[in-house]
């Protein structure tokens, strides 16, 4: 065990509006430095046992508040994030690995956009209602939040994935049990500090920190939550619908993706490249909607492959609390050295590796040295069949082949067990138009890259998700709706 030198940040879990510690804890480690810096409650059945029995005594006055009362909250809560804007950005990146740019641009504005949307959404839905009049009848739909909602949300964008679960689930006047990944707990702590000066009453928003076998299983196999709403990878997907299928259990699952990114020869490359390097390597490639499949039309590939190397070079890798730097640490050790076996493999398959891993030095600076850093990698001449063009790789790596046609592009981008996004860039709007409609991807871009309207569905299709959650679907998924019937 480490000299615990340094007072080390312990968290504890948040139930019925207290904090309250746990009997055993998990080591938290600083990717930048391999630190532990941080200890996290190791919860399990009973934790979670009493956190539902919190959010079942809150959920009869949360959900009978009107929609503006519970609005004026969110609003509020959001206006509080924003407030500790830095002081959130700072623990995002120190608990992450993230760049401390990325967390203050990205993470947290969302994060606190998440509850302002979600409060004023939830001021503007209508149900449907339909006439029947040869009969003397109406027929219309009611909606009325589900109960406790359990909320499980992975690693790599902590606080922005756990509000986009929380805000739709108590807008909608359901209360929650949230269990954020036990490698990223530290924000999600630091935003239940605020619940109660935002106005939210104790017991409507729990949060249940641990690992994903005891905590996170406990919540999925608990008989009094109706509905679960998960992000992470497609293997604990498939643990959870398996859990949860014996109560029937309401399920919406964000998953992983392998998504294309399909160049045609038109395409503007001054707009593209940047794009398309950020679309890699933005927070170390670790974002599920991340580009790791490059197709370049065989006519502008020599250009287009060495143009995006050169720029791949000048990405700054290093400390993430260095506001100049572009790529920050790995999750993990564990993760860093998944990601380098990718592109070993790739080597091992002849296929050729441009820059980065095992190709160009990383100088780190002296308090670094143990972190778990990668320069942003680019492969070429990789086989559609390799693991590298089929498993999600989850981290600054992307592959780059050519292709000749329309029709072959697309079989070969939807060629993958995922469906999750896609970018596709050309200047030719009909080309656009057709390739978007034919790609197996709950979401394409077109000459652009995370661009969002929240109020659009996000989700994946095939091994990428099922459900999807946004403005419209995030209310029906997180309230039931009754269809009633007047005769006169
Ligand atoms: P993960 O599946 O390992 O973990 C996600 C969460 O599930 C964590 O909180 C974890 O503790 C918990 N968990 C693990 N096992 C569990 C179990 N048996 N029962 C209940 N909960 C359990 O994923 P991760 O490594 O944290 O995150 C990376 C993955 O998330 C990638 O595959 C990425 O593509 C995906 N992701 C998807 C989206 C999306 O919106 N589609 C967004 C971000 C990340």
């Amino acid at each position: 065990t480490m000299a615990h030198s340094k007072a080390l940040l312990v968290l504890e879990n948040f139930i019925a509006g207290k904090f309250v510690p746990c009997s055993s804890y998990i080591d938290s480690y600083n990717p930048s430095t391999g630190e532990v810096y941080c200890r996290v409650p190791d919860s399990g059945k009973e934790e979670v046992e009493a956190a539902v029995k919190a959010a079942k005594t809150a959920f009869p006055i949360w959900s009978s508040k009107s929609p503006l009362e519970r609005s004026q909250i969110l609003n509020k809560l959001a206006d509080l994030i924003e407030h500790d804007l830095e002081a959130f950005a700072q623990a995002e990146s120190k608990d992450q690995g993230k760049t401390i740019t990325f967390a203050r641009t990205v993470d947290i504005p969302r994060a606190a956009y998440n509850f302002r949307f979600f409060a004023s959404s939830i001021l503007h839905h209508t149900t449907e209602c339909t006439e029947m009049a040869t009969m003397g009848c109406v027929h219309y739909t009611s909606r009325t939040p589900v109960g406790v909602a359990g909320l499980i949300s992975p690693w790599n964008l902590p606080l922005y994935l756990l509000t986009w679960k929380i805000a739709p689930a108590i807008a909608c006047g359901n209360t929650v049990v949230a269990k954020p990944s036990e490698m990223t707990s530290v924000t999600a702590w630091m935003m239940c500090k605020l619940l109660e000066k935002a106005g939210v009453p104790h017991g409507v928003v729990n949060v249940v920190f641990g690992t994903g076998a005891k905590a996170g299983e406990a919540l999925v196999c608990h008989p009094d939550v109706p509905l679960i709403s998960f992000t992470g990878s497609t293997l604990t997907a498939q643990r959870i619908t398996e859990k949860s299928a014996p109560h029937c259990k309401r399920l919406s699952l964000e998953l992983g993706g392998k998504n294309p990114a399909i160049i045609f020869d038109d395409a503007d490359l001054n707009q593209c490249i940047p794009t398309t390097l950020r679309s890699s390597f933005a927070n170390q490639g670790e974002i599920c909607l991340c580009t790791s499949r490059i197709f370049v039309q065989r006519g502008i590939y020599s250009e287009f492959l060495k143009r995006f190397v050169a720029e791949a070079k000048k990405w700054k890798t290093g400390n993430p609390s260095d506001p100049t730097v572009d790529v920050g640490a790995l999750i993990s050790k564990e993760h860093l050295e998944k990601v380098r076996g990718y592109v070993k493999k790739a080597q091992a398959e002849g296929a050729r590796v441009l820059c980065g891993e095992g190709v160009d030095s990383l100088a780190l600076p002296t308090g670094n040295q143990k972190g778990y850093f990668m320069l942003p990698t680019v492969i070429a001449e990789v086989k559609d069949e390799s693991c590298c063009m089929q498993e999600e790789i989850f981290g600054p790596v992307t592959c780059v082949v050519a292709f000749d046609t329309e029709e072959e592009v697309i079989e070969r981008a939807n060629g993958v067990k995922y469906g999750l996004a896609a970018t596709v860039w050309s200047s030719n709007v009909g080309r656009v138009h057709r390739v978007a409609q034919r790609l197996q991807s709950g979401l394409v871009w077109t000459n652009c890259w995370l661009i969002r309207d929240l109020n659009l569905p996000f989700g994946g299709m095939k091994a990428s998700g099922i459900g999807r959650e946004g403005a419209k679907d995030s209310y029906e998924f997180f309230t039931e709706v009754k269809t009633i019937t007047i005769k006169h």
